[in-house]
């Protein structure tokens, strides 16, 4: 338990269930958080403790809200992919001289089966090696949907949890979803819609880890995103329990 005495304001920049956690678990030790979110989910899975939602403006916009809110130690806790907010707040930090850390979970590389997919390094590299398949199945997200425009004449299962917000084709299905998704309810979607290879992002994470089981179960091909560099000299730790460590140290 944190020292209730310390005077600590953390900044967690979430969007992640990682980064709810990391709120709750602040919270119950007296430790003051603001939880800080986008704003792309309409209807968001809200952490405990103080939240606000919106970008910052920038590196320069967060450095001064760190100044403003006398924030003392920020957790970077966003989606492995989301690249710009990561590097803001390492840039920022440093302006405002806030220590910070990358809460980042364990991506699937590490898992048994990683060797059997093939890892490409963008959306439209993933597209690429989809290409000679039948029935894809794209689970990469809705903002780089359109990557995939260029097959609007074959079928495509889409899984996104907010809708594309523009017109997909006709011969695709949209599945409009928010994860856990359980191995089992996997296997039947993949085996109704005989989908031929899975498109995903390593994301990493038990929550849509079942969706590479059933792949691999059902003989489909898997394609996976490589996550993006983290911020050059920005430290890192892959769990909850380090980063409530790192901010109680
Ligand atoms: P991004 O490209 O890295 O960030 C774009 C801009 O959005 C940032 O420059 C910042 O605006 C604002 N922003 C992003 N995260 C924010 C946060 N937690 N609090 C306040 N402002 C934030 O981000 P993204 O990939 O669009 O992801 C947006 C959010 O969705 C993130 O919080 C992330 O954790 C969550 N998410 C992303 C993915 C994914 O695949 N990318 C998946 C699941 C959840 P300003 O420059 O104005 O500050």
């Amino acid at each position: 338990m944190i020292h209730a005495v310390t005077r600590r304001r953390v900044l967690v920049l979430g969007g992640t269930g990682e980064a709810r956690e990391l709120a709750a678990r602040l919270t119950a030790s007296g430790v003051p958080v603001v939880s800080s979110l986008a704003g792309r989910v309409s209807r968001p899975a809200l952490p405990e403790g103080e939240v606000r939602v919106g970008g910052f403006g920038g590196v320069h916009g967060l450095a001064a809200y760190l100044a403003d809110e006398a924030v003392t130690h920020v957790v970077d806790a966003t989606h492995p992919f989301a690249e710009r907010i990561s590097a803001n707040a390492a840039a920022a930090c440093d302006l405002a001289g806030v220590p910070v850390v990358r809460l980042q979970r364990p991506g699937w590389s590490r898992q048994p089966l990683a060797s059997s997919f093939t890892w490409v390094d963008s959306v439209e590299a993933a597209r690429e090696a989809a290409d000679g398949f039948g029935r894809p199945f794209v689970t990469t997200g809705r903002q780089q949907l359109e990557a995939f425009s260029s097959w609007g004449d074959r079928f495509v299962l889409v899984r996104v949890v907010e809708p594309p917000g523009w017109d997909v084709p006709a011969s695709w299905e949209v599945l409009q979803a928010r994860g856990p998704f359980g191995l089992d309810d996997e296997l039947d979607l993949m085996r109704s819609r005989r989908v031929d290879v899975l498109l995903t992002k390593d994301s990493g994470g038990a929550l849509t880890e079942p969706k590479l089981r059933a792949a691999h179960a059902l003989g489909v091909a898997v394609v996976v995103v490589r996550r993006p560099a983290v911020p050059e000299g920005l430290a890192v730790v892959e769990t909850v329990d380090e980063a409530y460590d790192w901010v109680s140290a």
